[in-house]
């Protein structure tokens, strides 16, 4: 990570405009203010640029780029840029970076990036030696695998291992080769897929079968980036919280309905800031919902809880975090190279750390408002925002038309309209 002696601790950042916001972001960060111009719509994606990631464009979509803060990583502070239209969850994921910051903020660990592609051999007469000739054929394997990404292998990644399964369907017994990839600090699909797709003929003739599908898997267990944190048990709001907060995910762990929910929690994290960094978070959340299948078949948590001997509460992410700095969006847009410039990571590893260190934080924040007041009092607040926005207010108008739908009880569209009306006649 870059050397910058960032504070993320910008208390107020929430009362300033976005003008002062850039400029603190800049001045803490070291990333110089003008780099942040792309963050202005009209000086973001480009149509033109647009056109070239994706068929018959028509535009860009934009979102908000909102920045989470309080965070302390591996002992070092950091502003992490989120893409999400959900209001609350910025709030919500500073609020608990807050919290863990007590106790010393987040320490992560993770995998070498390993990324695995499947070779999928049919009408295999003998399966149990297929496998066994496979084996024995490895280094000519990964030889052929390696002569495709030169440039990986300079930078110190490549096929690594060959590992053979036998998947047994309703239809017949299929023999799979895994080429295990070290892809470094890249996202990785393309450079496994190419691999894959350049050693299939000779994994089907070892195999004695015909060779059919060539792709990567994006169940990547094993690429996988752990977060822990200890949530100080009287900032939390004391010890009977921490007791509520430890029956809030034992719920999770033990019942499918509510892990699906604690997940898309944690996601709400996650997916904002693989977004903002131009990373595929279709990859990330295929990842994170296949790991959060356990050995027994079971859906559950991605994240566990427990107290630990001071009564404070312990919190543990692990997943699968397949993100890159280089491939994809990640170069091509010119928000992701803001945000990964505001969060100086160096290698895909720091950038993995960062993600899944916010998906606790947005867990945790989650969690402790479900145990406490409920989430209604405080995403109401935010949605009563979207409400009188989307009924023309502006300016200062906003502010008195949420205070108003707040007041009455009433956040609903046509309140909103209603209530923006007498302000406009009254004045
Ligand atoms: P890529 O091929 O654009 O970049 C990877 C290549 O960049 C490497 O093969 C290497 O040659 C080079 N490289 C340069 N510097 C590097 C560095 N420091 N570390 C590693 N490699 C470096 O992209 P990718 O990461 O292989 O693939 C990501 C893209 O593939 C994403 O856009 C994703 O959406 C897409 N994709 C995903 C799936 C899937 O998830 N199922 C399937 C197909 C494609």
């Amino acid at each position: 990570m870059t050397t910058t002696s960032t504070t993320s601790r910008l208390a107020g950042l929430r009362d300033r405009t976005v003008a002062e916001r850039r400029r603190l972001i800049a001045e803490n960060t070291g990333v110089e203010l003008a780099r942040l111009d792309v963050l202005e719509p009209v000086s973001g994606l480009q149509v033109e640029q647009a056109n070239h990631l994706i068929e018959n464009v028509i535009g860009v979509m934009s979102l908000p780029v909102g920045v989470a803060t309080n965070f302390t990583i591996n002992g070092r502070d950091v502003l992490v840029p989120m893409a999400t239209e959900e209001a609350s969850v910025v709030a919500a994921a500073s609020n608990a970076a807050r919290i863990a910051r007590v106790r010393g903020g987040f320490t992560t660990s993770s995998t070498a990036p390993l990324m695995q592609a499947q070779v999928q051999v049919l009408d295999v007469v003998d399966p149990e030696a297929a496998r066994a000739r496979l084996l024995e054929a490895a280094d000519e394997i990964l030889r052929l695998a390696n002569d495709q990404d030169p440039l990986l292998i300079r930078l110190g990644g490549g096929a690594r291992e060959l590992l053979v399964r036998l998947v047994r369907s309703q239809v017949q017994t299929y023999v799979v080769a895994h080429l295990v990839v070290d892809v470094r600090d890249a996202m990785g699909a393309n450079a496994v897929n190419t691999m894959a797709e350049a050693v299939a003929s000779r994994v089907g003739e070892i195999a004695g079968g015909r060779p059919l599908l060539r792709i990567l898997t994006n169940k990547a267990d094993l690429r996988v980036t752990r977060a822990r944190a200890v949530f100080d048990a009287e900032s939390l709001g004391g010890p009977e919280i921490v007791d509520n907060l430890v029956h809030a995910a034992a719920l999770a762990e033990a019942d499918p309905y509510r892990a699906a929910t604690h997940n898309k929690g944690i996601m709400n994290g996650i997916t904002a800031v693989v977004l903002a960094t131009g990373n595929d978070t279709r990859a990330v959340e295929a990842g994170a919902h296949s790991h959060a299948v356990g050995p027994d078949g079971r859906y559950t948590s991605l994240s566990h809880y427990e107290k630990d001997a001071d009564g404070d509460l312990v919190g543990v992410l692990e997943l699968p975090m397949p993100v890159g700095l280089v491939g994809g969006a990640t170069k091509a847009h010119p928000v992701a190279q803001a945000a990964l410039a505001i969060l100086g990571v160096t290698t895909a590893q720091q950038l993995a750390d960062v993600i899944v260190a916010t998906g606790l934080a947005q867990n945790l924040a989650a969690m402790r408002a479900l145990a406490t007041e409920g989430i209604q009092r405080g995403h109401m607040s935010l949605h009563a925002r979207n409400i009188a926005v989307t009924a023309g207010a502006s300016g200062d108008e906003v502010d008195k038309v949420v205070a108003r739908l707040i007041s009455d009880r009433a956040i609903r569209s046509e309140h909103a309209e209603k209530v923006l009306a007498e302000l406009r006649a009254a004045q």
